[in-house]
């Protein structure tokens, strides 16, 4: 059951699923963005892919799950009540509580308070804005913002946002009209979702976007410009016509940038160099560090508060997050006399019925990596090799030995990746030639035998004159190669 259509939700899917071949259940809108990465990967998903209506009901038999709409940063966001064995178990998924959402209804309070009244035993919840005091504001109110920005501007507007945020993107198209511009699209992710959108009838009351090939005929006045990109990504429309490498947008001085997202930590020092790069260059760069121009997808305490009201749960169990906000979560479900808060960590096997909600197992979890196309582990030999090599440098080696077991020729030396001037190269190309002949001497080189003590001889004493001269120790490959 996939609860929403973000990236971190259903990006995985196309990799797990070919181990799995299960049904996944999802709303319209995140069906059909799943639909659109299986056939990147040609996979026909129809038979498995289930879609069920908003606020709809799933069947499994012993399982019986109710969608509950809520909000979030993009369109359908889907809490879970899940029934088992007469017990209520309510997963609140990504959400917020946003009291004026651009898109979609608003929360169903008295839906969610009947959900209380049932009784609920667990609530699993977001944790990620636990810390945030306050509301995490309403779409509507960056709307407003949004149209007092658009409104001063003279010249060429540029707004990036997370292309998921449908209601930015409403956003940007109603401020646009208001304002008399138009709006073009840039970056394949935000056609697709524009088009996924539209598929399952959202945006039927905008204008369509100018291609933005065509835009050179509109004068600067009258265009907005809708980028992905807004976290510095590398090969994102922003980065692009940032370093004016896009083949169909340029700007220039006094045109305006708003970058419509939150900087995501860890991306700062990209999104700085963007943010320089644009004003040297002439460019008004708008961001949340100066103006109102974003809110968060996930529920600040206020809302907490109001969710923990509603559901009243006897067991909390605090999810999505890094360790800090789940304690901290952990400690506002004690502020609210939850009767057993529980802290879990990713493979942690949580019992809440019968008796004392406890974790009783431990299973297998953790990060599997896309690589070229195959998964692999984190801790996978090719990935181990690849970072010893990008770090150290490479040594690759190859001795002929005659039938005769001698050396037959010089052998070759491959240096990678390695601080060495030219005149050194050959210096120490020289050095280890005549090292590799001087343990040799020492070895029958045509004895199957010796071969492995030999390979690790070499392998010490080649590294050693490459620590002593570079303080390097090179990842070193020996072949040994018989005629
Ligand atoms: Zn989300």
């Amino acid at each position: 059951m996939i609860t929403h259509g973000h990236e971190d939700h259903i990006g995985a899917l196309v990799h797990i699923w070919p181990k799995l071949k299960t049904n996944i259940y999802a709303t319209p809108f995140t069906g059909a963005l799943i639909r659109e990465k299986f056939k990147e990967r040609r996979i026909n998903i129809d038979d498995y892919l289930k879609i069920i209506p908003l606020n709809g009901n799933i069947d499994l038999e012993i399982i019986k799950i109710t969608l509950v709409s809520l909000t979030h940063s993009i369109l359908e966001p889907n809490a879970l009540l899940i029934e088992y064995d007469k017990k209520n178990i309510f997963h609140t998924g990504d959400w917020k509580c946003d009291l004026h959402p651009i898109m979609g209804d608003n929360i169903n309070e008295t839906k969610l308070k009947t959900i209380g009244d049932k009784g609920v035993l667990a609530m699993i919840c977001d944790s990620t804005n636990i810390f945030t005091e306050g509301r995490s504001g309403s779409e509507k109110d960056v709307n407003e913002s949004m149209l007092r920005i658009f409104e001063q501007q003279k010249k060429r507007i540029i707004v990036t946002t997370f292309a998921s945020n449908a209601a930015r993107m409403l956003t940007v198209f109603k401020c646009a009209a208001r304002v008399g511009r138009h709006v073009s699209l840039v970056g394949r992710s935000m056609h697709r979702i524009f088009n996924t959108a539209k598929l399952c009838g959202y945006f039927s009351d905008i204008d369509t976007p100018i291609d933005p090939r065509d835009v050179k005929k509109i004068s600067r006045d009258k265009i907005v410009y809708l980028c992905t990109g807004s976290q510095g990504e590398p090969k994102g429309a922003m980065n692009r016509i940032c370093n004016q490498d896009h083949p169909d947008v340029d700007i220039t001085s006094d045109d305006t940038v708003i970058f419509s997202s939150r900087i995501i930590p860890g991306n700062e020092k990209k999104l700085y160099s963007m943010h320089n790069i644009l004003v040297r260059r002439g460019i008004n760069v708008i961001s949340e560090e100066n103006a109102f121009i974003h809110v968060s997808g996930h529920p600040g305490r206020e809302e907490m508060h109001e969710m923990y009201d509603w559901i009243r749960p006897q067991i909390s169990v605090p999810v999505h997050g890094e360790h800090r906000h789940l304690k901290e979560h952990y400690n506002f479900a004690k502020e609210k006399k939850i009767k057993q808060p529980v802290l879990i960590e990713n493979g942690d096997v949580l019992k809440i019925f019968p008796g004392k909600a406890e974790i009783i197992n431990k299973v297998n979890s953790g990060k599997l990596l896309v690589d070229g196309n195959k998964l692999i582990d984190e801790e996978s030999t090719s990935l181990r090799d690849r970072k010893n090599i990008s770090f150290n440098g490479l040594m690759d080696i190859s001795l002929i030995v005659s039938k005769d077991g001698n050396i037959d020729r010089s052998p070759l030396i491959n240096l990678r990746g390695l601080p060495i001037n030219d005149h050194e190269l050959n210096e120490i190309k020289y050095e280890i030639e005549d090292k590799i002949f001087d343990v040799c001497k020492s070895f029958s080189l045509n004895n199957k035998k010796q071969e492995s003590s030999l390979l690790d001889n070499l392998k010490k004493s080649l590294r050693k004159i490459i620590q002593f001269r570079l303080s390097k120790k090179p990842f070193t490959n020996i072949n040994i190669i018989r005629l």
